[in-house]
């Protein structure tokens, strides 16, 4: 049985974004152990952005780790980076490693720590990698899983953006972790509110998001006093706020318990199903009338694309959208897709790489 699925529903990873001294690892540590936290986590050597800040206390935070251990009986994590890393973390019998987000990006790197574990039987969580890259992510997955790792999770913890006017420090990107659970549904995923908001006021919201979304746990950064914390300030929260924070979340059910709503549920999603093959079938229609047009407009050699036209598209449908009450945004960007789609088509014809349809 997986190490992330056997305790509690979420599976919650609590403490400090850096062990700082040992007073500070050890009263977290004993905060959070009397909570429903499955796993103390602290980092031991940090990935800063920039060289002069505060680098990770390094072997004697390890020293810290081991008695919080002992103390607290609570299970251990660090990131590591380098396989020195993974040596030292056995050494001192840390029970799960995770893989960073700058790690993560790097497949040589990342196949220097798979080599480093193999023939080794630990837990690894593996952050996304800061670009959205979905593939990434999922290769390094691989590469622990294909030395024999077994017991592995995945962490969202966001993507980097050049996105000036957005709420989070990381976005999102909700359809990538969803993606993920897709494409390898055995992979628990546990969600990084902290260093998706990079703002404690944000990371209730996010926790009970991910709960919304069924991801199977939370990584929380808890710090004594957060506002001195030596990384990460903004975002880490006192023990008492992810106190607060574990009480108010409303964990949902995968599936429908038994009851007759599950026959209405089953109904509603038979018709759901009727209404999108009338969709694509529509969609198809539209493709066919959009080649029509594409071969009148290679006759009277004119270009695919009609500034005009397209301008009265976005301008009538999100008007439709509206007064049906849909987001015009949503609407708007789903014909940019099939705008697209239908200039590509017309592009092909008017260079006689698509045969014209003709009626
Ligand atoms: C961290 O967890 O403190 C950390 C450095 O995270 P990330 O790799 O997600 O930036
Ligand atoms: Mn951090």
């Amino acid at each position: 049985m997986s190490f992330f699925r056997r305790t509690l529903n979420p599976f919650v990873i609590a403490g400090p974004c850096s062990a700082e001294t040992r007073e500070q690892v050890l009263e977290v540590a004993e905060a959070v152990s009397k909570m429903p936290v499955q796993l103390f986590r602290a980092g031991v050597w940090k990935p800063r952005t920039r060289p002069g800040s505060f680098e990770g206390n390094g072997k004697v935070a390890l020293e810290w780790l081991k008695e919080v251990k002992s103390t607290y009986n609570l299970a251990v994590t660090i990131e590591v980076a380098e396989p020195e890393h993974i040596e030292l973390a056995l050494q001192y019998d840390i029970d799960v490693l995770w893989i960073g987000a700058r790690t993560t990006v790097n497949p040589f790197q990342v196949q220097r720590l798979a080599d480093a574990l193999k023939g080794v039987k630990i837990p690894i969580m593996v952050k996304n990698p800061v670009n959205p890259d979905i593939d990434l992510w999922q290769g390094a997955i691989e590469r622990l899983e294909r030395i024999g790792i077994t017991d592995i999770a995945a962490i969202h913890r966001g993507f980097s953006t050049y996105q000036a006017a957005s709420p989070y420090r990381n976005q999102p990107n909700w359809p990538i972790p969803i993606e993920l659970k897709r494409r390898k549904p055995e992979i628990p995923i546990i969600c990084d509110p902290s260093h998706i908001t990079g703002n404690r006021e944000l990371v209730a919201d996010i926790a009970q998001k991910a709960m919304d979304m069924g991801f199977e746990g939370l990584m929380i950064e808890t710090h004594p006093n957060p506002t001195e914390a030596l990384s990460d300030a903004a975002q880490q929260v006192t023990p008492g706020t992810l106190q607060s924070i574990l009480n108010n979340l409303v964990i949902r059910n995968q599936s429908m318990p038994d009851n007759n709503m599950g026959m209405t549920l089953e109904n509603l999603r038979q018709l759901m199903d009727s209404l999108d093959a009338e969709i694509i079938d529509l969609l198809a229609r539209r493709m066919e009338l959009s080649e029509r047009i594409g071969a009148i407009k290679k006759d009277f050699n004119m270009t695919a694309y009609q500034p005009e036209r397209w301008r009265e598209i976005v301008d009538t449908r999100g008007e439709r959208a509206e007064k049906l009450h849909l987001s015009r945004d949503f609407i708007v960007s789903l014909y940019e897709k099939i705008h697209d789609e239908s200039i590509k088509k017309q592009l092909e014809i008017l260079q006689g790489i698509l045969n014209e349809v003709k009626s």
